[in-house]
């Protein structure tokens, strides 16, 4: 029977194989702030090429941007972020304990859950914004902020993008980068982070079709999502009600995964209306309309905007391909990670260590194909299947007695363990048609 998996076994999980340590952990830590490891560098970089290539598969006209983290403050005044970016806090008086005001298990006429006390402060806004100071003199003019979002790099290259390109409305513009939040209580491990990675897109498009298209990226994230191994009934779409709509938002849908702490957002799908370009084009004084030379008129376009954290979604990955059963009569953890997700696609094992030479070769050629893959000689072959299985490598490939005179290896699936034989000459071959399906 599966175990429920909880976030305290994938943290361990994630420290122990070298997925995810605390950032600076020889010095305690820095609250929020999470440092990938070898294979977490690349089960983030499959997800990012996974993203990516949605977008190029998907027929649209679709172009890329990579902007500055840091920010001038007049975007962040236009787009609305230095007023309204806040979230309210409130901090016991006694254990001086600090709280999102609006989280759930907060009650102001409830005792403070961590010491007992109802000694609250008031309910004060707090700006989520890093705020830093470029170049060496000090005033108004030298304020900027580190990204909240990627998004407003986007709005504000709108025209140089349409300019330097050939792209026409409809297009989308998307980016992966860095976001920084100053959240008030950072946790869930990745789930709510300081320092995190954003993917977004922004399509920008004719109002009158933009309800229409709304509903189109919907279904393609969703789709997204079931092509990465997602498991279909854990993952949802959540429209959300008038009250919570921004009041520029025509609509909003939530993409919600079922975690263990509950239904929660994992990407926001969001019609932005023109507002976004609207306030850059009044706050920096330039014209951000396109012209439409059927018409022969000016209109500001329409954005629908698609944004997901690659930190969030590795987290829902992990917690969704995590499983515990029992091998020959053994407790296995095993990450069952769709193959093009897996940061380790194969593992080469000699059965044992005088057979190496064959194994190490093959390995080298599968390194040289530009495939990630792992060599291990030490331990036994059952302990080396149960290491790899637990960070998720889809196929153990063996060299064993037999193979000296058939010039066969042995191929294991990670996830229903059966064993085939194969010639080695079509190992290779093999592995890169996995990572296709
Ligand atoms: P939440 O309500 O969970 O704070 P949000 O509505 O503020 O999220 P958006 O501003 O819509 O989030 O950001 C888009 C996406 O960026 C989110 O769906 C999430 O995947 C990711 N994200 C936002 N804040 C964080 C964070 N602090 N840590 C990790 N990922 C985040």
């Amino acid at each position: 029977m599966q175990t429920p998996v909880t976030l305290d076994a994938l943290v361990s999980l994630c420290k122990r194989r070298g997925f995810v340590y605390q950032s600076a952990e020889i010095y305690g830590g820095l609250n929020g702030v999470y440092d990938f490891g070898p294979l977490g560098a690349l089960l983030k970089q499959n997800i990012k090429s996974a993203w990516m290539s949605a977008l190029n598969s998907s027929g649209r006209d679709i172009v890329y941007l990579d902007g500055a983290i840091l920010g001038a403050q007049p975007v962040w005044q236009a787009s609305g972020h230095v007023t309204n970016f806040n979230d309210p806090m409130i901090d016991c008086l006694t254990c001086k304990k600090r709280y999102r005001a609006d989280d759930d298990n907060i009650d102001t006429s409830k005792p403070c859950p961590h010491c007992g006390n109802t000694t609250w402060t008031a309910v004060r806004q707090f700006n989520m914004m890093f705020k830093t100071e470029v170049g060496a003199a000090s005033d108004q003019s030298s304020i900027a902020y580190l990204r909240p979002e990627t998004a407003q790099a986007i709005f504000v290259n709108f025209k140089n993008v349409i300019s330097t390109t050939r792209v026409k409305i409809p297009f989308g513009i998307a980016q992966i980068g860095k976001a920084f939040r100053n959240e008030i209580t950072p946790k869930q491990f990745l789930f709510r982070m300081r320092e995190f990675e954003q993917m977004e897109i922004e399509w920008f498009c004719k109002d009158e079709y933009s309800l229409a298209d709304f509903e189109v990226w919907c279904q393609e994230r969703l789709a997204f999502y079931a092509s990465i191994g997602i498991t279909a009934d854990k993952i949802r779409l959540r429209p959300h009600v008038k009250d919570e709509l921004a009041h520029y938002a025509q609509r909003c849908t939530d993409v919600e995964y079922q975690f263990p702490f509950g239904w929660k957002e994992l990407e926001g799908i969001a019609h932005r209306g023109s507002f976004d370009l609207t306030q850059h084009s009044t706050h920096s004084g330039k014209d951000l309309s396109v012209f439409e030379q059927e018409s022969s008129s000016s209109y500001v376009p329409t954005v629908v905007e698609c944004s997901v954290g690659v930190d969030r979604l590795f987290l829902t990955l992990l917690f969704d391909a995590y499983h515990e059963d029992i091998v020959e009569g053994e407790k296995r953890i095993v990450l069952r990670l769709h193959p093009r997700i897996a940061p380790v696609k194969a593992a080469f094992l000699p059965l044992v260590k005088k057979l190496s030479e064959p194994m190490e070769k093959l390995y080298r050629q599968a390194r040289q194909a530009g495939l990630s893959v792992q060599y291990d000689e030490s331990g036994s072959i059952g302990k080396r299947y149960r290491r790899q299985d637990e960070i998720g490598t889809p196929l153990c490939i063996t060299y064993d007695f037999d193979s000296e005179n058939d010039q066969s290896v042995t191929i294991r699936d990670r996830d229903t363990t059966e064993q085939k034989r194969m010639p080695i000459d079509q190992v290779l071959p093999y592995v890169t048609a996995m990572m296709q399906r």
